[in-house]
């Protein structure tokens, strides 16, 4: 098999201080493999070349995680994760594959997405990774998934307060949101603190940083949850869309 993804060792190692076992590696490489087989029959991803996969979705996933043992103290014993909206399985199945003790549900409202990933996770046996289809307005009153995360993931699901919406439920007090973002202004913080404020949450950091192969400008925002979430949230489907808090 030749390695079409880049190794990056030195990089891993200088931006997150860490760097990928050799079996984590080869999973890295073959879900990469599979993500372009599966391309061709559903529309998984835009992002194909190998360094910009690198970047994009193996380096940008783990990002959100890994540097921020102060931010996420929960990341070193078995947290239990849910990424909500995986779609391909990111930022999810890197941390699967990363965190080998925790316990990560991927949720994705469309079942051939779900499907999909449930082959990846049995090819790249992947065993503390289970998935779930269903939609986040659902999923977050449900009492198996209510309140019963230390960490929920999101990525390129929706606006920011939208996806305070998604995920504050889902999250055990004290837990954590994270909140994957392209650019993001003061002014957007002001509005999200109004709603993570009703939500049963607060904005406990938002972290800027460069990723190393374009340059280019990303942001997590960091939610932690202090008071129970009030019932009535998430609203019903669609309506955090619609009508953001
Ligand atoms: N998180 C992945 C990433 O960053 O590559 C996928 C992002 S894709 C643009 C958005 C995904 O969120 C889609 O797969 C879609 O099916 C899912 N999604 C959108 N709204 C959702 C909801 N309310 N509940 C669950 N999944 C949702």
């Amino acid at each position: 098999m030749t390695n079409l993804l880049p190794e990056m060792a030195e990089t891993w190692q200088q931006t997150l201080n860490w760097q990928p076992n050799q079996q984590q590696q080869q999973q890295f490489q073959q879900l990469y493999e599979l993500i372009l087989e599966g391309n061709r029959q559903l529309n998984l991803t835009r992002i194909t070349e190998p360094e910009e996969f690198w970047e994009k979705h193996l380096w940008d996933s783990l990002r959100g995680i890994t540097p921020q043992k102060q931010i996420i103290p929960s990341f070193s014993g078995n947290a239990s994760v849910i990424d909500i909206g995986t779609g391909a399985g990111f930022p999810g199945v890197p941390v699967a594959i990363t965190m080998g003790k925790c316990k990560i549900t991927l949720v994705d409202s469309t079942r051939k997405k779900i499907n999909f990933i449930n082959e990846i996770l049995t090819k790249l046996t992947v065993t503390n990774a289970k998935t779930v289809i269903g939609r986040a307005e659902e999923i977050g009153h449900h009492p198996q998934h209510r309140e019963n995360y230390d960490v929920a993931l999101i990525r390129a699901v929706g606006s920011a307060i939208v996806c305070a919406e998604y995920t504050l439920p889902l999250l055990k007090h004290g837990g954590l949101a994270v909140i994957y973002r392209g650019n993001w202004t003061e002014e957007e913080t002001k509005s999200l603190q109004n709603a993570v404020k009703k939500l049963g949450g607060k904005i406990s950091a938002i972290d800027e940083f460069i990723t190393p192969l374009t340059n280019s400008i990303r942001h997590c925002l960091y939610l932690q949850k202090i008071v129970k979430t009030p019932d009535n949230f998430p609203r019903p489907v669609g309506i955090p869309t619609q009508k953001p808090l």
